[in-house]
């Protein structure tokens, strides 16, 4: 059976539904005309001229600021979930932040690569061929267990912080 790289393949479908219901306010940071906040399938290489894996819809970059209390938070919760399950949900990298974690060398490690650049304006998590053919219910698991964690994080330490952009009452999930 052929698989169609030139599109999304269905663990970023899953991804996505994912992190929306938990995290809504990531349909509305707008990086995207389609799926705002959660870029996947661009055809094209790294701005160091490798292969993408973007290119066949096996990649997913997350937006969110490192220079932001709450999205940082977001974004190295996320780093330690593709980064300690790499195996179990078929993740071949992850990096943000100036860190990287992958199946070949492990992690957490530094991140120093000057033409891609630092990803501290998005987690990149690039899942194998395989892996990206699958839809893990450990990874809907993950996500949620990881949006309760943070909501308990940002009640004791950040709470009255007016910097940070979307509060509590802002991203309650429109499914619950
Ligand atoms: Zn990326």
């Amino acid at each position: 059976m052929g698989v169609h790289w030139k599109q999304d393949q269905p663990i970023l479908l899953l991804l996505r539904v994912a992190l929306v219901e938990q995290f809504p306010f990531l349909t509305r940071l707008g990086y995207s005309p389609h799926w705002s906040g959660i870029g996947g399938f661009v055809d094209r290489k790294t701005k160091s001229g490798g292969p993408s894996a973007h290119a066949e819809g096996r990649a997913a970059d997350i937006y969110l600021s490192a220079f932001d209390p709450y999205e940082k938070m977001l974004g190295d919760g996320l780093l330690r979930l593709f980064g300690s399950n790499l195996t179990a949900l078929g993740v071949d990298h992850v990096i943000w932040n100036r860190q990287i974690w992958s199946a070949e060398k492990g992690g957490p490690r530094r991140y120093e690569n000057k033409k891609n650049g630092p990803h501290t304006d998005h987690v990149h998590v690039a899942f194998t061929r395989a892996g990206s053919q699958k839809q893990p219910p450990l990874l809907s698991k993950l996500v949620r267990d990881l949006r309760w964690r943070l909501d308990f994080t940002l009640r004791t330490r950040l709470s009255g912080l007016e910097t940070v952009r979307y509060g509590p009452a802002d991203w309650k999930s429109p499914f619950d």
